[in-house]
């Protein structure tokens, strides 16, 4: 039986510890990589990136068993990854006894011959050549995945420039595809769940962005072996159906791992508490009833009261989200002219004039730059509208 543990406790060493022991323990030697999320120029604590202080303790508990602990990652194309490992604080794990790897310049192309769609990829070296990978994401809301999890975090040894392709292929398969290739490395997968960031919206006519609309606190660390039961778990917790986050399907469908695995832990069974909000805070209450699986069907008729008939349930914005034609990307708040989106689109199909984003004709619909945009100035524009 697979298991996922899932223990709450505000020192995230002694989380880690007491999970792992529940699973039975870390058996690893030689190098080890251990991959945080480091995706963008975020601090830890913000729920976007991987919480230090919990790699910090992986590196020592890798340490501790004899093993030579790596860490390494690259952020989302178009960061500066010298600001990305600044403003993470990931250095800081050197102090831990383990080694940070800065590998961009560093990847080999891999051929996939198995592979679903992802028949060829170019990867981070140190990921090809170490012994095991623990692979440590944060947990997120994702616009395009519905989360972010242990399988989405290991696109990150993927060489930045190589992944518009992956994005263009579809995401989801994809990154099954990547999964499978590494899965026999990964010893462990440990989900940062100290800090949850949400930023599914109900946001009118538009789908959009990655930025963190509200942080909540739930210092909670879960492990598995599986990074499909961490997943389907993961969406659990944030009140997302497992059955709704394609590449935890594809996966499970591909045998990859388990949809249903057995919960153990302090945590057990938990899932994020809605934060009540004074009253002057009502809006982003009722954004966060909106995303909430649970509480969608019985909040989506006053969040559309209060944004307007624009607003369709959780169900169908999914739904549309799957079919989003990336010509209707457009500006929907207000740019900061920071330039991350002309950087990151992988065919220069943005210029900055004005005050806005431009999108020339070339797009090959990776949507990168919706992704990318720290203040949420570009989105999707809903078909229907
Ligand atoms: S403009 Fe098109 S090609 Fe460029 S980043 Fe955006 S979606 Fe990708
Ligand atoms: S649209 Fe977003 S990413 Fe692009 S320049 Fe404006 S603020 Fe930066």
């Amino acid at each position: 039986m697979t298991i996922v543990s899932i223990v709450k406790n505000a020192d995230p060493a002694r989380a880690l510890k007491d999970a792992v022991e529940l699973i039975g323990g870390l058996d690893v030697k030689g190098t080890v990589l251990v991959k945080p999320n480091l995706s963008c120029a975020r601090p830890s604590g913000s729920g976007l990136v991987t919480n230090v202080e919990v790699v910090k303790a992986v590196v020592e508990m890798v340490a501790a068993r004899g093993a030579r602990p790596i860490v390494g990652d690259l952020p989302i194309l178009g960061w500066d990854a010298d600001a990305v490992f600044d403003t993470t604080g990931i250095r800081e794990i050197e102090k831990a006894g383990g080694e940070f790897i800065d590998w961009r310049n560093n990847h080999v192309e891999i051929q996939l011959q198995e592979a679903g769609v992802l028949k060829k990829v170019r990867i981070a070296r140190p990921a090809i050549e170490a012994d095991y990978i623990i692979n440590v994401p944060v947990l997120k809301h994702h616009f395009f995945t519905h989360i972010s999890g242990a399988m989405k975090n290991l696109f990150g040894v993927v060489e930045p420039d190589f992944r518009p392709l992956v994005h263009v292929l579809g995401l989801d398969e994809p990154l099954v595809d990547l999964y499978e290739f590494l899965r026999p490395k990964v010893a462990l997968n440990v989900l940062d769940a100290t800090c949850i960031a949400q930023s599914v919206r109900p946001s009118g006519p538009y789908y959009g962005p990655t930025a963190a609309r509200s942080v909540t606190k739930l210092n909670m660390i879960a492990v598995s072996r599986d990074a499909v039961a961490l997943d389907a778990t993961a969406a659990r917790m944030i009140r997302v159906d497992p059955e709704a986050v394609e590449m935890v399907r594809l996966a499970a469908g591909r045998g990859l791992g388990t949809m249903n695995p057995q919960t153990i832990g302090n945590a057990r069974g938990a899932t994020l508490r809605i934060k009540r909000s004074p009253l002057g805070r009502i809006l982003p209450y009722a954004q966060d009833a909106w995303s909430s699986e649970r509480l969608n069907r019985i909040s989506h008729p006053l969040v559309r009261r209060m944004y307007g008939d624009d607003v369709v349930t959780l169900e169908d914005a999914r739904h549309e989200m799957d079919r989003a034609d990336p010509a209707n990307i457009v500006v929907a708040g207000a740019c900061k002219r920071c330039g991350l989106c002309t950087s990151a689109c992988p065919v220069k199909n943005i210029t900055l004039s004005g005050s806005r984003p431009i999108l020339g004709n070339k797009c090959i619909k990776c949507f990168i730059c919706v992704e990318i945009c720290p203040d949420g100035a570009l989105a999707i524009e809903r078909k229907s509208q």
